[in-house]
């Protein structure tokens, strides 16, 4: 009984966890690196062979295309006009293909 306690309470603790925890971290840092030299690399060659300004001004708008579009998203998350079935009037759900009430295939669309 009294072995068996001194036994647990002696052990000796180490940092094993917060080094791993600190190793994976650089790991995502690195990764982001590499990420960041391929993509420069990549400007750098397309300025060589289209034109520094091009190449600027291409990355610019792929920048700004994504910026726009998450904020967008970010905006107005998936509500889109109200669609509405031709023959009966009847609000139906966007993805409706055919209005579930009377049938009829022909439908619009309003804001
Ligand atoms: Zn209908």
């Amino acid at each position: 009984m009294a072995e068996e306690a001194e036994e647990s309470g002696g052990r000796p603790t180490d940092g094993c966890g917060t080094v791993n925890r600190g190793a994976r971290i650089e790991m995502s840092e690195k990764r982001w690196w590499l990420i960041a030299v391929a993509a420069l690399l990549a400007v750098l060659m397309l300025a060589g062979s289209i034109g520094l300004a091009v190449s600027v001004g291409l990355a610019a708008a792929v920048g700004a295309g994504i910026l726009g579009h998450r904020f967008y998203r970010a905006r107005r998350p998936k509500k889109g006009p109200t669609v509405y079935c031709l023959g009966c009037g009847k609000i139906l759900p966007s993805t409706a293909r055919q209005c579930k009430f009377c049938g009829s295939a022909s439908w619009s669309m309003k804001n």
